[in-house]
């Protein structure tokens, strides 16, 4: 077998797939970006049915959730050196994985890493309405200082009917566009929020940083791009 001294770094995607394509576009990039030639990431990565996640999600049976995606880590046993969960939400169940042996690069630590960089304490959260609405996302980023703040109860219900409804099915609707920004400038003026978490990873599929004047923290640009950076970190 071929040593490399790149890290290996094992997806658990398809959740949704749309932005498990940008996972893999970013890591690579910024893999080369770094080492050059025809250099790309070492990367195994196990694609789920989103259809069975959501509806097991939906049900709120997150223990069989936890299960599901542990006994699909359970395969990159001995492969690979760390995982990503490509989905905010699925991060419910980060610990199942983690009691197990697993090495989880969390997806809220990267983001909060990025809005402490940037300098900022009180951010707008966007995304499903579990991971806007309980506690397993915020409070990660309260340890480290952060205040997340969501918009109303209705405009939750409806950003969450967007995601899955739409952009889980790669459907990207000016409408819907349009309705992200106006609750983005609404959380603004009225809760006075410095920056906008984009906390589903396919909401940047929908709303980029040149629409809107507030800074955007793009979730799954933070984690692959961390995974990446992390992959190489022992390369010399
Ligand atoms: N990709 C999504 C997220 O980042 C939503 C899909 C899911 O529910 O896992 O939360």
């Amino acid at each position: 077998m071929c040593e490399t001294k790149m890290l290996k770094i094992g997806l658990l995607g398809g959740m949704a797939w749309p932005s498990t394509l940008e996972y893999y576009r970013i890591i690579n990039e910024t893999v080369n970006l770094s080492l050059g030639g025809t250099h790309s990431a070492e990367i195994l990565l196990d694609s789920l049915d989103m259809a069975v996640i959501e509806a097991i999600q939906q049900q709120e049976k997150w223990d069989e959730l936890g299960a599901y995606l542990r006994y699909h880590a359970d395969v990159f046993l001995r492969e690979v050196d760390f995982i990503l969960i490509c989905s905010n939400t699925m991060h419910k169940v980060a610990e199942t994985l983690e009691v197990g042996g697993h090495k989880i690069l969390h997806i809220a630590d990267t983001v909060g890493t990025a809005i402490q960089n940037a300098g900022l304490k009180k951010v707008g959260l966007l995304g499903t309405r579990f991971t806007m609405k309980e506690t397993f996302y915020r409070e990660r980023l309260a340890q480290m200082g952060i205040e997340t703040v969501i918009p109303s109860d209705e405009a939750c219900q409806e950003i969450d009917r967007i995601i899955f409804e739409e952009l889980c099915r790669n459907e990207i609707l000016g409408s819907s566009k349009m309705y992200f920004l106006a609750v983005i400038s609404d959380l603004v003026r009225k809760q006075g929020v410095e920056g906008i978490i984009l906390g589903c990873t396919e909401i940047p599929l929908l709303v980029m940083q040149g629409d809107t004047d507030i800074p955007l923290f793009n979730t799954l640009e933070c984690h692959a791009t961390a995974a990446a950076e992390q992959a190489i970190s022992q390369y010399v």
